[in-house]
C-alpha cells in the first residue's frame, strides 16, 4: 500500500502519521522526491483500512499496490533512480557504456582492452574473474587473480570495474575490490545471494534470468532492495525462445515495460543476447532508442583466440566506431553519454 502525502505537509503531521503506521504494525519505507513524499507499507497490509488512512490529515491518496514487488515499483518512487558510482551516474539522462572482455585472461589482455575502451569513451570496465560456464571443463576464470588484474586496469585507466559474483564466500572480496557487483542470469533467483548483496551498499547489476519473466526479475530486485540496498541496475540480456539463429532473443520491449513498472535503471547486454559480434552494434543502438539507461558489451582484442565468448565480442576498433554512432544517437535521445 502506498500513501502519497499532500505537498508541503508540515513535519508534525508527517511524524504523527508515521507513528500511527508503526502502531498498526506496518513496515514502512519512505521516499522523498522533489515534489512528493510517499510512505510505502511493505508486507501483508490486508488488515489495514485504506479508507481510514485517506481520512487523515495531509494524506492526498492511498493506493493498494497490486504488483507483488513494492520497493521496486514506480508507484513507490515516481522519479527515476540514478545510481552513482564515483563521479559516474547510471539512470535518468545518463547513458552508461560498460565494456570489456567476457573474462580476464592475462595482464596484457585486460590492460590493452581497458585502455582501448577508455579511449573510445566507455564509462566502466567489465571483466569476468569467476565465470559461470555451462561446462565444468570450460575455462572457469582467473578467480582472485582476475580481480587483481582488473584492479591494475582500473589504476591505469580510472575506469570503475564491474565483475560477476557467483558465490557468497567471495562477497567480502568483491566488496573490497570491485566497484559494481554483477549478479549473472544464472543466479538471478539465488535468493540467499540476493539478500546478502542487499545488505551491502555496493551498486548491483542484476541480469535477467535465462527464462525469467519481467515480474520475476523485479521480484529478484525486490530481494536486494528489501535489505536496504537501493543501488540496483537491471540488465536485459536476452531470454530463451524457440529461435536458434541467435544465442538468446533480445527482449527489447522489456526495457520500456520495466521503465513503466519500475524506477530502477535498465541496461541492455546485446552481446549475450544475440551471441554474434555483428549484432552488437545494431542492438546497442536499438537499446538506446527504446530508452535503456546503458549497454554492457563484450570487447576483445583477439576474439578468435578468446577463452570465452569470442564469437560475440567486438574488436576495439569496432567498439570505437559504435561509440561514435551512440554519441550521435544520444544527441537525438537527449542522453548524456
Ligand atoms: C556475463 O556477463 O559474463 C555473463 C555470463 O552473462 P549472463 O549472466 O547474462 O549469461
Ligand atoms: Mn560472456
Amino acid at each position: 500500500m502506498i500513501i502519497v502525502m499532500e505537498p508541503k505537509t508540515p513535519d508534525e503531521v508527517i511524524n504523527k502519521l508515521r507513528e500511527r503506521l508503526l502502531d498498526l504494525g506496518c513496515e514502512i519505507h519512505e521516499s522523498q522526491g522533489v515534489n512528493y513524499r510517499i510512505f510505502g507499507l511493505i508486507g501483508n497490509t490486508s488488515s489495514v483500512d485504506a479508507d481510514r488512512l485517506r481520512a487523515l490529515d495531509g494524506v492526498e491518496k492511498v493506493i493498494r499496490v497490486q504488483e507483488p514487488y513494492k520497493i521496486a515499483n514506480r508507484l513507490f518512487h515516481p522519479e527515476d533512480t540514478i545510481v552513482q558510482i564515483g563521479n559516474k551516474k547510471i539512470g535518468g539522462d545518463h547513458f552508461a557504456v560498460i565494456a570489456g572482455p567476457c573474462s580476464v585472461e592475462s595482464e596484457d589482455q585486460i590492460i590493452s582492452i581497458a585502455e582501448d575502451v577508455q579511449k573510445a569513451g566507455a564509462g566502466f570496465l567489465r571483466g569476468g574473474a569467476f565465470k559461470p560456464r555451462s561446462s565444468p571443463y570450460s575455462f572457469q576464470g582467473l578467480r582472485e587473480n582476475g580481480l587483481e588484474l582488473l584492479k591494475l586496469a582500473r589504476e591505469k585507466t580510472g575506469l570503475p570495474i564491474v565483475s560477476e559474483l557467483m558465490s557468497l564466500e567471495h562477497l567480502e572480496l568483491f566488496i573490497e575490490n570491485v566497484d559494481v557487483i554483477q549478479i549473472g542470469a544464472r543466479n538471478m533467483q539465488n535468493f540467499e545471494l540476493l539478500k546478502e548483496v542487499g545488505k551491502t551498499c555496493k551498486p548491483i547489476i542484476l541480469k535477467r534470468g535465462l527464462s525469467a519473466t519481467i515480474e520475476e526479475l523485479l521480484l529478484a530486485a525486490e530481494y536486494i532492495l528489501a535489505q536496504g540496498n537501493d543501488q540496483v541496475i537491471l540488465c536485459e540480456r536476452g531470454i530463451r525462445t524457440f529461435e536458434k539463429y541467435t544465442r538468446n532473443t533480445l527482449d527489447l520491449s522489456s526495457v520500456p515495460v520495466i521503465k513503466k513498472l519500475s524506477h530502477l535503471p535498465v541496461i541492455v547486454d546485446p552481446s549475450h543476447a544475440g551471441g554474434i559480434w555483428w549484432l552488437v552494434e545494431p542492438m546497442a543502438k536499438a537499446a538506446m532508442v527504446v530508452g535503456a539507461d546503458g549497454v554492457m558489451v563484450e570487447v576483445h582484442n583477439d576474439p578468435a583466440n578468446a577463452k570465452c565468448d569470442g564469437q560475440q565480442s567486438i574488436k576495439p576498433e569496432r567498439f570505437s566506431s559504435m561509440m561514435e554512432s551512440l554519441r550521435e544517437l544520444a544527441k537525438i535521445q537527449k542522453k548524456i553519454i
